[in-house]
């Protein structure tokens, strides 16, 4: 049995190895259980082995298995605390406190496995019939935004008509999009037709300079996202210009496609590269982007020179609101933190998975603690680890979704905010309140307008 993480590894989608590694990790999660309200992934094989008189992970058949995999939104939350996982390993390398002898034995990292798992699934065609329409449409956001934002109030009739009703249904039997999950809508204008369409910006003192990557989210859906980060960021000095560099390949990746992502990571990857060598770093508005082009990226390519522009990319990519608190926290730099515009004194903030799985921390919440909020962080995931988990799944359990979405109805916060757009989908889906990012909460402090 192969316990690799590598996606270049020869036996990485070899179906036995896969399903004795998935029965072998299974077992040690069972003993554990910490991860038991993460998703839906964990309860689903608990289930499954409670109802055995002896469980083993090993006596599931492959379509449980597969189901297992399947209820995964790979999120990444579930190697963060895990004692047997990636993170102690690195712990004990640092000669900090953690369970390093026994993570090292167990080799458990969870989120890995399920994106090898699900390579193995899309190679050996296991992908259940609405995965492979969803992987048509979902896996190509670029394709999609690129048509709907051509005629959008035709795509938001469809898209935006009220979740399990008959139009929904009917788009769900087409795409595999599910009819039961709030999908947003799309925009007018792309973000980035408006950053070339709007009056040049003299900046008054030019402090660093930045790409955006706008990700596919912002650039054809939540544009107002965008164009707030460039607001905020030229108050302070940052120079923006928008990447040319297209979707980060994420929905390609969680549906198995490695072949299909490592293409687009390395076209990425390399326009990336050549911006940063321009002299520019990489912010990102969206946390599952920046951990794909960070992390995932830079696991699956295969080349030398993408290699070489991998590490550069992981180097100097940002999230939107790590870019900001970095450089407020350096010496040469100055933030402005003249809030005259509208400010809150408590804020809900739900924290983004996949920024906690990266380790940097919470920038998001340090950057809006500045306006004299008092931040009131919310661990919960959102169920929504990414665009495939918007596909129609008849296992789905939105347990997750329905915990966060308790957890903030009953914040304390006069706004709430997420990092995340597809979770701040899901939050307004179960409260009827839309989340902003924290970077809007920012501009509107700054008392730059909403601009829609
Ligand atoms: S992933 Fe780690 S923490 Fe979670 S249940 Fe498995 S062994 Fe426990
Ligand atoms: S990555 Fe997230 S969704 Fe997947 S098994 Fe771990 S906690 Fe569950």
């Amino acid at each position: 049995m192969t316990t690799t993480s590598d996606p270049l590894h020869a036996l990485y989608t070899d179906e036995a190895e896969v399903r004795s590694e998935l029965a072998r990790v299974q077992d040690i999660c069972h003993g554990c259980r910490q991860c038991i309200d993460l998703c839906g992934s964990f309860p689903t094989l608990f289930d499954m082995l409670d109802r055995m008189s002896k469980p083993s992970a090993g006596l599931l058949t492959p379509a449980e298995q597969d189901q297992v995999v399947s209820e995964c939104v790979h999120c990444t939350l579930c190697a963060v605390d895990c004692p047997y996982g990636p993170q102690q390993n690195d712990r004990s390398r640092n000669g900090s406190a953690g369970n390093g002898a026994a993570a090292q034995q167990a080799d458990v990292d969870v989120p890995r496995l399920m994106l090898r798992a699900r390579a193995m699934q899309f190679e050996h065609g296991h992908l259940a019939g609405t995965g492979k329409k969803a992987a048509r449409v979902l896996a190509r956001p670029d394709r999609v935004g690129r048509i709907a934002t051509r005629v959008p109030s035709i795509a938001n009739a469809v898209i935006g008509s009220k979740t399990g009703s008959r139009r929904r249904r009917l788009l769900a039997r087409l795409t595999g999009v599910s009819a039961d999950r709030h999908l947003g809508t799309f925009a007018a204008q792309r973000f980035s037709a408006w950053f070339r369409e709007r009056p040049t910006i003299k900046l008054h003192r030019r402090q660093a300079a930045v790409m955006v990557f706008p990700t596919c989210l912002v650039e054809y859906q939540a544009t107002s996202i965008g164009k707030d980060l460039v607001k905020v960021y030229e108050r302070n000095g940052v120079e923006c210009g928008v990447s040319s560099a297209r979707c980060c390949g994420a929905p390609l990746l969680h549906a198995g496609d490695i072949a299909a992502f490592r293409k687009v990571a390395e076209k990425n990857l390399s326009q990336l590269a050549t911006e940063i060598r321009d002299g520019k770093d990489i912010v990102v508005p969206q946390p599952a982007c920046a951990h794909v082009l960070t992390v995932d990226s830079v696991e699956h390519v295969s080349s030398v020179d993408a290699r070489v522009d991998a590490a550069l990319v992981a180097e100097h990519t940002y999230d939107a609101s790590g870019y900001l608190v970095g450089l407020h926290r350096g010496d040469d730099y100055v933030l402005d933190t003249d809030f005259e515009g509208e400010t809150h004194r408590r804020i809900t903030y739900q924290a983004s998975s996949h920024m906690r799985a990266r380790g940097v921390g919470y920038p998001s919440r340090d950057l809006m603690r500045l306006t004299g909020a008092r931040i009131e962080v919310i661990q919960e995931p959102s169920g929504v680890g990414g665009i495939w988990s918007l596909r129609t799944r008849t296992d789905a359990d939105d347990s997750t979704t329905q915990r966060l979405a308790e957890r903030v109805a009953a914040g304390t916060g006069g706004v709430v905010a997420s990092d995340s757009h597809l979770a701040s989908l899901a939050i307004a889906e179960r409260t009827g309140m839309m989340p902003i990012h924290p970077l809007q909460v920012v501009a509107r402090a700054y008392g730059i307008p909403d601009e829609i």
